[in-house]
């Protein structure tokens, strides 16, 4: 819980999300049309509405599978570092696999993500993100596929959390402090 008083508002609703999701799923589709291997991996915790909502656009046979990695713990500021905290069920070698990611930030975490993957010889490797903040990158990522580019807010809902709260809220908002006494 945060400590200090504040208030939500509303950036990205959920209507535009979903007409996005639509839109992205088609383009995901002819990538992958004809394959019978796709395997759609969702980091936790954060993509896991995304990838709900994405999968079930998705006319075509595919897998789940969650890889976790260490993010922003409690706080609002990215570590650099990056850690696996649950790998993968399954083998990829040979797979088309989609990572499915809520926010590129600094860009370390899916950097490192997809290079681990690739490193398994996966038949294709493809990234996805709802939300992209390219103003604040440190390393040269960029998922194959953006939902929304976003300024340098920080965000939560739709899966996405500030100090574990707030994920469950339909839509994307920023999170805006309040001064004096709630
Ligand atoms: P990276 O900096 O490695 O690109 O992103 C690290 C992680 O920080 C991402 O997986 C994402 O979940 C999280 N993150 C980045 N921006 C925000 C934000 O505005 N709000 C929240 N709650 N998490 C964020
Ligand atoms: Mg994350």
């Amino acid at each position: 819980m945060s400590a200090r008083p504040y208030v939500i508002d509303e950036m990205i609703s959920a209507k535009a999300i979903a007409a996005r999701i639509e839109a992205l799923c088609r383009e995901i589709h002819d990538e992958f049309d004809g394959t019978d291997k796709l395997v759609v991996v969702g980091l936790l915790r954060g993509s896991f509405v995304f990838i709900a909502d994405l999968v079930r656009e998705l006319d075509l046979p595919i897998e789940v599978d969650f890889l976790e990695a260490s993010s922003y713990g409690d706080g609002m500021e990215s570590s650099r570092e990056v850690r696996i905290l649950k790998d993968l069920r399954g083998a990829i070698e040979g797979r088309d696999v989609l990572v499915v990611e809520d926010i590129v930030d600094t860009g370390h975490t899916l950097n490192h993500v997809t290079r681990l993957l690739a490193s398994r010889n996966p038949a294709r490797l493809k990234s996805i993100a709802l939300l992209d903040k390219p103003s604040r990158r440190e390393v040269d990522f960029k998922a194959d596929w953006t939902g929304f580019e976003i300024p340098d807010e920080f965000v939560v809902g739709y899966g996405i959390d500030f100090a574990q709260r707030n994920r469950n809220l339909p839509f994307i908002g920023k999170v805006r402090f309040i001064d004096g006494p709630a």
